[in-house]
């Protein structure tokens, strides 16, 4: 079966995203799809922008169990699902999928986007791929100096206690390094909508 597929790119900087409207009825039929695949990892970039929008995300992120906590990243590791084969993000509902809104999500799942559409091999959107190539080094470089600074000056995500210090020295640092984004984010368009036609197929033969 052919079908339209609609996809939205949206350059936000560092919290850019790829909207598309084929997920609510994802081919895999599992209500669940790449999610069911995948354990968000929160870095200091994404940690900040939490803090700076929606704090109380912090707060629910820390007290989620099965978390692994390095000195300025954390991963919300998915649970096993009981209801089939496989596991399933603490963040995903039957109910309506993911409970984050788009711009808190971190990057993989802001930018992924299954081989089944594969956006990136049409000759049109080849300034879209380089962008968000071009982005992805980007924010892991920044998350590398950003986690650089925190260590230096001894904090940690490890130690509870040292959390609220972490946070008020991190959305400095990260405010001031939105306020210089480099130009193939400024120059950027900040959005453009396509519509690319796929074969669909079902189940597990739905690449991810
Ligand atoms: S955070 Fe949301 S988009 Fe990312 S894996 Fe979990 S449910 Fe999916």
């Amino acid at each position: 079966m052919d079908r339209d597929i609609t996809l939205i790119f949206h350059n936000q900087g560092l919290r850019s995203f790829i909207e598309v409207d084929l997920c609510p009825e994802c081919p895999r039929e599992d209500d669940k799809g790449c999610c069911g695949y995948y354990s968000p990892v929160f870095y200091p970039t994404d940690l900040a922008y939490i803090m700076l929008t929606k704090p109380g995300l912090i707060d629910d992120i820390f007290r989620r169990p099965h978390l692994t906590i390095l000195d300025a990243s954390v991963t919300v590791n998915s649970f096993i699902d009981v209801d089939d084969d496989g596991y399933r993000c603490q963040f995903h509902s039957r109910q309506g999928g993911c409970q984050l809104p788009l711009k808190l999500r971190e990057s993989v799942c802001r930018h992924f986007v299954c081989p089944g559409i594969a956006w990136w091999e049409e000759v049109s959107l080849q300034s879209w791929k380089e962008f968000f190539d071009r982005l992805t080094d980007y924010e892991i470089a920044t998350n590398n100096e950003l986690a650089g600074t925190l260590k230096e000056r001894g904090l940690t995500l490890r130690e509870p206690g040292l959390r609220p210090l972490f946070f008020e020295t991190l959305v400095p640092l990260y405010l001031d390094r939105i306020r210089n984004l480099p130009e193939f984010i400024t120059r950027h368009p900040a959005q453009e909508k396509v519509v690319l036609r796929r074969r669909l197929v079902f189940g597990k033969d739905w690449r991810l």
